[in-house]
């Protein structure tokens, strides 16, 4: 029996939207039609698959109007859906302009060894496929696609079964290239269906949860195909004596309350220098109160609901462990329901490094703030982490600044501004601890980790090496 999902709607609340998971006996032929077609794909040369890859921003771009209105009521936001399907463009330009650069394609291999010569052939694994969360649906189901896709394998996404809306206007926008439509599909269920995908495929990369993350990557090593993890985060960041305060201030509440909070890059925890405490408080819990909730009007306010139900019960329980732990909320701290459910940009001081709300993943709208009395000891409490995905610090002495950067265990660490793994889409980092595990996602091995690398040795001098 196929499944049905009955999809709530995040803004209302109410299940306004079906839809009936493939059955398992359909996996089967579908990946064996993109398996077919995969060869073709790959053999066609880069710059011809570059150009289909062109071919699609523009299909997507037709489609716009669709497609952002389907994930405004996925996520219940506005603004930020249509920052996600520019985003999503910007990512296909992105590929199309520094792939050629990354994958010369008949780069010489250095070799010592004389006389041989080496060369090196990256080959397609073959059929990749994709695994993504609810909270960008439509950019994380298909920022590791492209290049996957440009690497020359095939693609089976299976997106997150919280946000599937979007996926039928891509789906017409994919269609409407034929060459994409063979080697790319897109299939919305449960978790069960992706780990059944799994059976099938030659590569995944998955972006979710670090509880899903251990699953996905016990199921690829049984399997023994590679995974790609990119999962939670809890970024901190650190206000060093030096930094302009107002600046650092309002980046980071604007990096903690973009999106909810209900992004991996979103920064959940302000170190701050015990100097600069009390006037960095003020202010960031003053610029929170003006930040509203787009409820009643869904086109206005900067703090959008609640995408997935069961995450304002994980924010509602961090922040009652930290009030009976003595922490006091300063603005915000109670859940809001009018249909959907929302949380008013939340500040809390007096918490201490062992609270939940310090140590585990809230992916809410929460800043809890915390004072240091030396570098070191900043450096110390950002690192006690389980997790390592970015952080920030904010100086205006730019030595100290890359001193204190060069010593946090996280995968990306912005001077002076927040978030900017979000934008900078073009330079390798990996994450650390239990944020990830695997090849960047970006740089040159965004694009070789969906790859075997082959050397040919040549000998043309008539004497064997190893012989004689
Ligand atoms: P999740 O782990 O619950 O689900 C992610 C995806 O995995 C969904 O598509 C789900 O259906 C699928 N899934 C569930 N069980 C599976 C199984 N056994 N085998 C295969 N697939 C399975 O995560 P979520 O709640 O959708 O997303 C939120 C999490 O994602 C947060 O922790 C967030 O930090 C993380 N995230 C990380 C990044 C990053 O780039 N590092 C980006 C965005 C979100």
């Amino acid at each position: 029996m196929s499944q049905v999902h009955q999809i709530r709607n995040p803004w209302s609340g109410k299940i306004d939207f079906r839809f009936t998971e493939i059955s398992t006996s359909e996996v089967q032929s579908i990946c064996s039609r993109l398996k077919t077609h995969q060869p073709a794909w790959s053999a066609c040369g880069l710059h011809i698959r570059l150009e289909h890859l062109c071919a699609l921003a523009n299909s997507l771009r037709a489609e716009q109007q669709e497609i952002v209105a389907a994930l405004v009521e996925d996520t219940g936001r506005e603004r930020i859906a249509h920052l996600e399907f520019e985003l999503l463009i910007q990512t296909i330009e992105r590929v199309v302009a520094e792939a050629p650069e990354f994958l010369p394609e008949h780069a010489p291999a250095r070799t010592r060894v004389a006389p041989i010569q080496a060369s090196q052939q990256w080959v397609p694994y073959g059929l990749m496929l994709n695994i993504a969360p609810w909270n960008f649906p439509l950019l994380l189901s298909l920022l590791d696609v492209f290049p996957a896709l440009t690497m020359g394998n095939a693609v089976i996404i299976k997106p997150s079964e919280i946000t599937p809306r979007w996926i039928a206007p891509v789906r017409k926008a994919i269609a409407a290239v034929p060459e994409m439509a063979a080697v790319l599909e897109i299939l919305p269920g449960s978790g069960a269906l992706g780990a059944h995908l799994m059976e099938h495929v030659d590569v995944v990369s998955f972006t979710g949860s670090v509880r899903t993350g251990r699953l996905v990557n016990e199921a690829a090593a049984r399997l023994f195909i590679p995974a790609y993890l990119e999962l939670g985060g809890k970024d901190p960041a650190i206000v060093l004596a030096s930094a302009d305060l107002e600046y650092a201030a309002d980046t980071i509440l604007f990096s903690a309350m973009s999106a909810s909070g209900q992004a991996c890059q979103s920064l959940e925890l302000a170190l701050i220098d015990a100097s600069l405490f009390d006037e960095f408080v003020a202010r960031v819990v003053k610029r929170a109160q003006q930040m509203t909730i787009n409820h009643p009007d869904r086109a206005e306010g900067f703090v959008g609901p609640f995408i997935m139900e069961g995450q304002a019960a994980v924010v509602k329980e961090q922040l009652r462990d930290a009030v009976a732990g003595g922490a006091r909320v300063l603005c915000g701290g109670e859940i809001i329901a009018h249909g959907g459910l929302w949380l008013e940009p939340t500040v809390l001081i007096d918490v201490q490094p062992n609270m939940k709300i310090v140590r585990e993943e809230t992916f809410g709208p929460v800043l809890p703030v915390l004072a240091f009395t030396t570098p070191d000891d900043a450096v110390a409490l950002a690192n006690a982490s389980i997790y390592g995905l970015s952080a920030s610090v904010f100086a205006g002495d730019i030595d100290e600044a890359r001193s204190v950067a060069r010593q946090l265990n996280a995968g990306a660490v912005n001077i002076n501004d927040a978030s900017l793994t979000s934008r900078v889409h073009d330079t390798a980092h990996e994450s650390f601890g239990l944020s990830g595990l695997g090849r960047s996602r970006f740089g040159a091995e965004g694009y070789l980790r969906y790859a075997r690398c082959k050397a040919i040795f040549e000998n043309n001098s008539g004497t064997s090496v190893v012989a004689g």
